[in-house]
Parts: C-alpha cells; sequence; structure tokens
C-alpha cells in the first residue's frame, strides 16, 4: 500500500523510526544477556580452578603398547544424550586443543589420526600426562573419585576420593544385576563380618586410615541402589538385624532391597558419615539423575537427604552434594542455605546446555555463592571420548555458563561487576581450597 506523502507520512516515518530503533536497543539488550560479556569471560578463563568430581585415567604404563581400536569412536547406546554423543562436534576441538589434530570433521578414516595424535601425546608426556591435561583445562587440583589413585596422578594435584558405599553392605547380597560385590570389596570386606560393635570399629578406623593416605573426601553413589531416604533408625533395630544376618551364617544371602536390609544400612549410613566427619573427611553423595536404562531418578532427589542434614549429631560432617541434584536443583536452594551443606556443578558442566546451566547458577549465586563448586565428572568411555575430552570440554562450557550467569545477574542489577569477578573465583577454586584445605 503506497503511504500518502504529507504529515501523515512524518508520522509513519517517526513511528518506523523509533519501532527500529526499539528493536535495535531491546536485540543489542538481548544479545548482552544471551552471551557472556566477552571481559568476563576471559577473566574466568584465567582462573586455575578445582575440579570436585572427576574419575581421571591414570597415565599409560610406559611400556604398554596400544594397537588402533576398529573404532576408537565408538557407539553410543540410546540412553546417552546428545552431547555425549559420537556425533557431538565438539570431540573435534577437544583432539584439535589437546592433541593438535589437523582434521575437521570426524570420518572413520580420520579418527584413527586422532588416535594416533592422542597416542603420541601420551607417551611424550608419561607419567605427567594427567598432569598436562589439568593444565591444558586451566585445573590445579582434581579430586578423583575412584578406588585408589593411579599412575601419574599424586598430590597436590590430585586428591583422593574412596568409595564408602561397601560399608552400607557388611553381608554379601543377592546376586542382582546391580551387584555392590566391589564396593564391599573396596572398603575392605572380603573376610567374614565380625560382630556388631567390631564392625562399626572397623568403619571408624578404615575411614581414619584413609583420612592419613591422603583422602578428602568419601564418596556414595548409594543412589544407584537404593532411595536417599536413611531414616533414623535405634542402634538396636539395626543390631538385631545385623545379628540376625550375622547368625544366618551361609545361608541364602540376604536381597538388600528388603526392608530389614533398608534399616541395616539407614543405620549404618548415619554411623559413616558421622564418623568420616570426626575423621575430618568431607561426604560427597551422587544425587539428581543417574547414568543408565533403570536408575531410579525419584530416590535421588537431594531432598530426601533432609533429615540426614538436619540431624544434631552430624553437624561435624560437611556434605557435599554431587551433580548439582539436577532436576531438583531448585530444591538444592533450600539444602545450601545449612552450614555443612554444599552442592557441586559435576557432570550438569557436561550434559546441560551453557544457557540451561546458567539459569541453575543464577538461582543458587544469588543466594549462596560460598556453597557452590565447579566440577566436571569426566570419566572415559572410549579411546576418543575419554577423561582427557571430558575434562577439557566440561571445564570451557561450564566456565562459559557461569560467565553468562553472572553477565545476566550484572544486566538485571543483581552484582556488581567486582563482585561478579570474585564469586566467578570462589565457585572455581576459592570455596573448594577452603573446604577441602587444599595447598600447593
Ligand atoms: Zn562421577
Amino acid at each position: 500500500m503506497l503511504v500518502p506523502f504529507g504529515r501523515g507520512h512524518r508520522r509513519t516515518t517517526l513511528r518506523l523510526v523509533s519501532w527500529l530503533l526499539c528493536s535495535v536497543i531491546a536485540s543489542a539488550v538481548a544479545s548482552a544477556q544471551d552471551r557472556p560479556d566477552p571481559e568476563l569471560l576471559a577473566s574466568i578463563t584465567t582462573i586455575r580452578a578445582v575440579d570436585d568430581h572427576s574419575h581421571p585415567l591414570p597415565a599409560r604404563n610406559p611400556g604398554a603398547t596400544a594397537a588402533i581400536p576398529a573404532d576408537p569412536l565408538g557407539t553410543s547406546p540410546p540412553f546417552f544424550s546428545v552431547r555425549q554423543r559420537e556425533t557431538n562436534p565438539e570431540w573435534i576441538e577437544a583432539w584439535r586443543a589437546l592433541y593438535g589434530y589437523p582434521h575437521r570433521d570426524a570420518s572413520a578414516e580420520h579418527v584413527r589420526d586422532a588416535f594416533s595424535a592422542k597416542q603420541r601425546v601420551m607417551l611424550e608426556k608419561g607419567t605427567n600426562y594427567p598432569a598436562w591435561i589439568l593444565d591444558q583445562a586451566g585445573i590445579e587440583f582434581v579430586l578423583v573419585n575412584a578406588p585408589r589413585l593411579g599412575l601419574g596422578q599424586t598430590e597436590p594435584r590430585f586428591r583422593w576420593v574412596p568409595y564408602a558405599d561397601g560399608f552400607l553392605f557388611p553381608f554379601p547380597v543377592a546376586d542382582l544385576p546391580l551387584n555392590p560385590q566391589p564396593r564391599r570389596v573396596e572398603v575392605g570386606l572380603d573376610k567374614a563380618p565380625p560382630p556388631w560393635a567390631d564392625y562399626l570399629a572397623s568403619v571408624s578406623s578404615r575411614l581414619r586410615q584413609w583420612k592419613a593416605s591422603g583422602a578428602v573426601a568419601i564418596k556414595f553413589t548409594i543412589a544407584y541402589y537404593r532411595s536417599l531416604d536413611f531414616a533414623r533408625t535405634a542402634e538396636a533395630d539395626a543390631k538385631n538385624i545385623y545379628d540376625r544376618y550375622l547368625q544366618d551364617g551361609a545361608a541364602q544371602p540376604p536381597d538388600y532391597r528388603t526392608t530389614d536390609y533398608k534399616t541395616l544400612q539407614d543405620f549404618l549410613f548415619r554411623h559413616v558419615v558421622r564418623e568420616a566427619g570426626r575423621a575430618g573427611l568431607a561426604v560427597h553423595v551422587h544425587t539428581g539423575e543417574g547414568g543408565g536404562p533403570v536408575f531410579g531418578v525419584a530416590g535421588s532427589n537431594p531432598l530426601l537427604l533432609d533429615s540426614v542434614v538436619n540431624d544434631f549429631s552430624l553437624s561435624q560432617t560437611t556434605f557435599v552434594l554431587v551433580h548439582g541434584g539436577f532436576p531438583f536443583d531448585r530444591a538444592v536452594v533450600a539444602l545450601i542455605q545449612k552450614p555443612n551443606v554444599y552442592a557441586d556443578l559435576s557432570a550438569q558442566t557436561f550434559f546441560r546446555s551453557r544457557h540451561d546451566l546458567s539459569e541453575t547458577l543464577r538461582l543458587w549465586l544469588w543466594a549462596f555463592p560460598e556453597k557452590i563448586l565447579f566440577g566436571t565428572d569426566a570419566f572415559t568411555n572410549t579411546a576418543l571420548r575419554g577423561w582427557e575430552e571430558m575434562t577439557w570440554l566440561a571445564t570451557r562450557s561450564g566456565r562459559e555458563a557461569l560467565a553468562l550467569a553472572l553477565t545476566q545477574m550484572i544486566a538485571a542489577g543483581d552484582m556488581t561487576r567486582p563482585r561478579a569477578a570474585e564469586v566467578a573465583r570462589m565457585v572455581l577454586r576459592d570455596n573448594a581450597i577452603r573446604l577441602y584445605k587444599l595447598t600447593p
């Protein structure tokens, strides 16, 4: 339609100009909030981080040789999310950054080059390889959740976090699909169970032994076996069940999914975490979604730990909600207000988008920035989707999500710029250094 020339035309032009101006301003504001402030991101990238939860691969034995696997990239099971899969183009960026991979694709032929390049770097770095990977990702300290530290994983940069789940299985259990037997062996339960009082004492002495060997925390992945609702239980009730199982001796091993085994575990969990606190070990608990097609998500809700973290007799124990309880991240705000409860970002830095994670961070950082710990949950899946690549990717996207959250908070007037810089340092390193008393 033609616009008539004259007064009306000027009005229309003015309207058009002001509409254009508004949309330019609106889109500038939107883009400022959708992308991290470049200066803030650059300064966050220089902060040497502490990775609160990881499962690093030890260095390769120098004498060992590795043949190129037929498919070094591998294929993923259906429950792997998009970012974990072999189709994620970010793996290519990691190989380029870490091993000098020259290609920009992951064709079957080229991934063999990525594997060879990675092997060359591993051989060249020798036992320094795991520490060199930390350098590339900008990580100073990493907490390694594993039965023991491996070759090249040495203090002060690599700190040990042993699994404690085995303590909750004092008796061999029926052979279920998720058999906790390896977890039992890790805590030394390879002999016939002792009388009740001796069992409780053996837990305390092993925790002190771990602390003396350099452990900074213990870790429970118990949500893979049962719900996190550890009820308050009288010792006499737990002891009765224990004594009955002890008398049954070599009879059919008990099923840990029964009410009695649960009651026994409810008591033992509180005993283990109380003794861990006394020994100076923090307690890591897997919270929120877990891997695999049969993980019980509802039982991993960190709110189920409410009565544990409110138990006055456990006030000496520090709890870390590993993986920040996602998708129950809003509930986490209510838990981290308690003086002895922290949450980490491990796995969230890898499995969620930067934008999505920044929303959780805004929620948490507004309320309790001193309780949030950076983490990766890096582990090895296949030869080219390993701990190294995951560490590099999760650290990069964790920094970006943090920078984005802080940029949005500055824009919203929730935080000043100097305070944002301070909070970034707290999340990436200072909170963890204070909590675990880490010294170089
Ligand atoms: Zn993990």
